[in-house]
């Protein structure tokens, strides 16, 4: 019989991860949940790459977000227009989330890089729900992924329409970001944020 592997807490989790095999998806949906995130990498510079403060993500993404608006407006859309256009990056946001979430996120894997994958996507999230730095997504990271999404948008519209399309699609991202992270670590005092808690915890 192979020994099984243990997973030390105390060192870097992203290279370990991996070798868990087929116990990883057991592993990762046993939480620790502890407000102190666990270290990712040796490496310092990739280590600070994973730790994002939820207020980076409007701060960096809203600027985008007017920018993308303003410039379907120069080219001619009328406000109305322009609105009706964000809503519907708004909306298929939604639905991205909701196929990322149920078909990606939630994947079984279990082989190494795919558990390592999993991990730093989204299992990272399952295994230290409360880890304050690692709920949101990193700027870097989102960026690199909006340029198949881009290219993919700029293909389904017009060059007039195309950047608030992405630009209502960036905001839909921005709120939900937000959204999740202070159902996490907000403390709603009304029905309904609790009601939300409850129903979108993770
Ligand atoms: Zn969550
Ligand atoms: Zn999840």
């Amino acid at each position: 019989m192979v020994a099984k592997f243990v997973v030390d807490l105390d060192k870097p989790l992203v290279s370990q991860v991996g070798y868990l095999g087929e116990a990883y998806d057991e592993w990762v949906h046993q939480p620790i949940v502890t407000k102190e995130g666990p270290r990712f990498f040796a490496n310092d510079m990739m280590e600070f790459l994973t730790r994002t403060r939820w207020w980076v993500i409007p701060l960096v993404w809203l600027p985008v977000v007017c920018w993308l608006v303003s410039i379907s407006m120069q080219r001619g859309l009328i406000p109305v227009h322009a609105a009706f256009a964000s809503v519907f990056g708004i909306f298929i946001w939604s639905l991205m989330e909701y196929s990322l979430h149920r078909f990606l996120f939630h994947m079984k894997t279990q082989s190494y890089w795919t558990n390592t994958f999993h991990y730093l996507l989204h299992g990272c999230h399952h295994k230290h729900p409360m880890d304050a730095l690692r709920l949101v997504f990193p700027p870097a990271g989102a960026a690199i992924i909006c340029v198949p999404l881009w290219s993919l948008i700029r293909l389904f519209s017009t060059p007039t329409v195309a950047p608030a399309l992405f630009g209502g699609l960036l905001l839909g991202y921005v709120m939900y970001d937000c959204t999740h992270y202070y159902l996490h670590h907000g403390k709603p005092s009304t029905r309904i944020p609790k009601k939300l808690k409850v129903t979108f915890f993770n």
